[in-house]
């Protein structure tokens, strides 16, 4: 049987409609030779800042860099822990590792896998300085009773975005809640760079100056010979800057082709024996980055998805406490991200997807899993 192959993702798509638009940009920045800062830097910095709802964007290297020179900035580093969920990318470890300060992992929620309020109150200590909450799978964290805990106890939140580019929480953006949030470019995010880049965002003038000048050599603001700090070099290309403002006028329309997909999927997905689907939550507005469910057998079933020519991904096999470099952080077993991390399945989800594949993948997959329990 030569069934239709669905790739897990497929950029060739994103950018076919683009060539010409993305040609365009090359030959302009080339003829201007603007490859660093400048003005494609600032109007990309402007958009997104004001897409996000936010009043400062510094452009950077990437979404780790943008996590990690938060931080900094804000003066997290040695003898300081950071919250962090267990199930994330491990990025958002690094970026703490890299400034001195350790991370303390904690559980998330069954029905989301995002952390809550409680989940991270169980990291709470004399030495937190801050919590960096991770927006999953384009799934906003419900942000009210994260905030109110950090009134009570004085820690600064900071969030990770990188998978929630234009989601909201209630009526307010992924990105928009804490003293500051990162994004990460990456080409396969929901808004991707033709490399890796990165951004942070905040309402706080002096840490987005901060976060600019550890991100330039520590410059001096508008000096190219002062150096006010020893800073670093994690700036955003022009090039990359340039590509990102056209994609983020089509972010709302990928976002929106996103929810449909999520929708079909859930609605295929409803009735499906040994299929669990993550919960919806009606104050959030998710922009589903990754289409995640949870099967039992996963290595089978995800065998047989290959098989049948449905490309998966798995976000992610190992929960962070559980990888090698970061087991010495583990301090308590964290059910929910273990489970998760035994069950979770990421199904095709791009924007150019169409509904008629997805009803493919869904029918796919539940013959693989009753494959599995009648083997069974
Ligand atoms: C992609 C990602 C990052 C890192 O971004 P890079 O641009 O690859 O450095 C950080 N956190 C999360 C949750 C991510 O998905």
């Amino acid at each position: 049987m030569t069934a239709e192959a669905i790739p897990f993702m497929d950029l060739a798509a994103t950018h076919a409609p683009l060539a010409e638009e993305l040609d365009e940009i090359w030959r302009s920045v080339l003829s201007r030779s603007a490859f660093i800062a400048g003005s494609e830097v600032e109007a990309f910095e402007e958009a997104f800042a004001s897409y996000c709802e936010r009043q400062h964007c510094v452009g950077v290297a990437n979404g780790t860099d943008a996590i990690e020179l938060i931080l900094a900035a804000l003066g997290i580093g040695g003898g300081d822990e950071v919250i962090v969920p267990a199930n994330t990318f491990v990025a958002s470890v690094e970026a703490i590792i890299a400034v001195g300060a350790t991370p303390v992992f904690v559980d998330v929620e069954p029905g989301r896998l995002l952390v809550t309020a409680d989940t991270v109150m169980a990291g709470i200590s004399e030495r937190t300085a801050a919590v960096l909450i991770v927006h999953l799978f384009g799934q906003p964290v419900d942000m009210d009773a994260v905030l109110d805990l950090a009134d009570v106890t004085g820690i600064a939140v900071v969030e990770d975005a990188a998978q929630a580019h234009g989601a909201r929480w209630r009526d307010r953006r992924a990105g928009s809640f804490g003293v500051a949030a990162s994004f990460s470019f990456y080409p396969g995010k929901n808004i991707g760079a033709l490399g890796d880049a990165g951004a942070v965002v905040t309402d706080d003038a002096d840490l987005a100056a901060r976060v600019r000048s550890i991100a330039n050599h520590g410059r001096l603001p508008d000096e190219h010979h002062g150096h006010g700090l020893v800073g670093r070099n994690s700036r955003l290309d022009g090039l990359q800057a340039a590509v990102l403002r056209l994609k983020l006028g089509h972010l709302d329309g990928w976002n929106a082709a996103r929810v449909e997909l999520h929708g079909a999927y859930q609605r295929e997905l409803a009735s499906t024996p040994g299929v669990r689907t993550l919960s919806d939550e009606s104050d959030a507005e998710p922009v589903h980055h990754l289409e995640v469910v949870r099967v039992a057998d996963r290595g089978r079933v995800r065998q047989e998805l290959t098989a049948a020519g449905v490309g998966t991904g798995i976000h992610y096999p190992l929960p962070c406490h559980f990888e090698s470099p970061y087991r010495r952080y583990a301090t308590e077993p964290l059910p929910v991200a273990e489970e998760a991390a035994r069950t979770v399945l990421s199904l095709p989800m791009y924007p150019q997807l169409s509904e008629d594949a997805v009803r493919t993948v869904c029918d796919r997959l539940s013959r693989a899993v009753l494959a599995k329990s009648s083997a069974a």
